[in-house]
């Protein structure tokens, strides 16, 4: 049967589309839960991946399996059979032997310029496809934001600032903010459990770095023992208050209102894989008639922060990956691009 125009394209059309072939690099708590989100879809395939010794590729897919359980009793994904190889520069090695449309970059932020760094090495290699990070502080997005001319240059698109907060909660207060005539405030507040610290270290390690009296250096330079010893005297709980987090930025680029007026706290369960409080943002505001209110969006506390920050970091990627198509590189940010729904 021949389509018209008006005819909505049935499903079996869409879903025979080349899958984009992506990569995945870090592969620790996010990088790993990321390799899981992928397997269950058509439109993308898992090609590659790397850790801080290795990286593993193979055009036809990754296997999970073998993967997963290769770098939890090895260490990296380098000590795969046929498809790893051990590396000391391991990304871009990885760059130069797979191909790559898109990478996910599920890397710690450690220092506090490393992703800046790995956009940087990008850049340098040649390479041309998209790039999206789940990155948190607002000072580590500037750094990319700076890099905007040479991204384009390159043939980059870069989506930064796309996982769950800054990101989907982002991309949300976005939304929200259409209401209203101006915007008063925007508060991110997050709730995570995870049922031990070990499967996420980077994240509670950027964590502690928000906690009063602490810097990511300092965070960064913790033996496990210290993390242990601190969260052990919290009772395995973080309550973090005022953050320095990226929704500021994007929001206030996106023209919505003054970075000031965004704040982001949040408690992490490092014990416990019950959210110890739901994840929302509220955004309040006056409207053209008058009226102060505010919209507030809650997720499912059924939902993991895994699935809330590789969810939009895949349906950023699948966005990317269709600006790219049409030419368009450079930096965009969570906030100012809707993120497509990748089957
Ligand atoms: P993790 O510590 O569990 O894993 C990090 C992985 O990166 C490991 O596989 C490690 O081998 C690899 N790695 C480290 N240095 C490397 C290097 N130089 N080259 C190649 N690989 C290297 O990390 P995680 O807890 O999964 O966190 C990843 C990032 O996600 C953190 O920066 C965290 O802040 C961020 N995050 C963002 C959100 C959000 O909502 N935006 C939420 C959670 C986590």
């Amino acid at each position: 049967m021949a389509l018209t125009q008006n005819q909505p394209v049935p499903s079996t059309t869409l879903s025979s589309v080349t899958p984009y072939r992506v990569g995945v690099l870090g592969f620790g708590g996010l990088g790993q839960a990321a390799a899981r989100v992928l397997s269950q879809k058509q439109e993308m395939r898992w090609v590659a991946a790397a850790d801080h010794k290795g990286f593993a590729a193979n055009p036809n897919g990754l296997d999970l399996t073998s993967c997963v359980a290769t770098y939890q009793a090895e260490g990296s994904l380098g000590y795969l059979e046929t498809d790893g190889a051990l590396s000391q520069d391991s990304i871009p090695a990885l760059i130069r032997s797979a191909t790559v449309d898109g990478y996910f970059l599920a890397l710690p932020n450690l220092p506090n310029t490393f992703m800046a760094s790995v956009a940087q090495q990008f850049i340098e290699s040649g390479w041309r496809g998209v790039l999206v990070d789940a990155i948190k502080r607002t000072s580590a997005v500037e750094q990319l934001l700076a890099m905007q001319k040479d991204l384009a240059a390159a043939g980059i698109t870069y989506m930064t600032g796309c996982g769950a907060t800054p990101g989907l909660l982002t991309a949300a207060a976005a939304i929200a903010a259409q209401s209203y005539a101006e915007i008063h405030n925007v508060k991110i507040t997050f709730g995570v459990g995870i049922a031990n610290w070990e499967a996420y270290r980077a994240t509670i390690r950027e964590d502690i770095g928000h906690l009063p009296g602490y810097t990511v250096e300092m965070a960064r330079a913790m033996t496990d023992a210290e993390v242990e010893a601190l969260l052990d005297r919290t009772d395995g709980i973080l309550t973090l208050e005022n953050m320095e987090h990226a929704d500021d930025i994007m929001l206030e680029l996106a023209g919505i209102c003054d970075r000031d007026r965004v704040t982001v706290g949040g408690v992490v369960d490092t014990r416990n894989p019950k959210k110890p409080l739901s994840t929302n943002v509220q955004v309040t505001g006056r409207t053209f008639e008058g009226k102060i209110s505010t919209h507030t969006f809650t997720l499912g506390d059924e939902t993991s922060m895994a699935a809330n920050v590789c969810g939009p970091a895949f349906g950023y990627l699948k966005a990317g990956m269709e600006l790219h198509r049409r030419g368009i590189y450079g930096i965009f940010t969570a906030a100012e691009v809707m993120p497509k729904f990748v089957r």
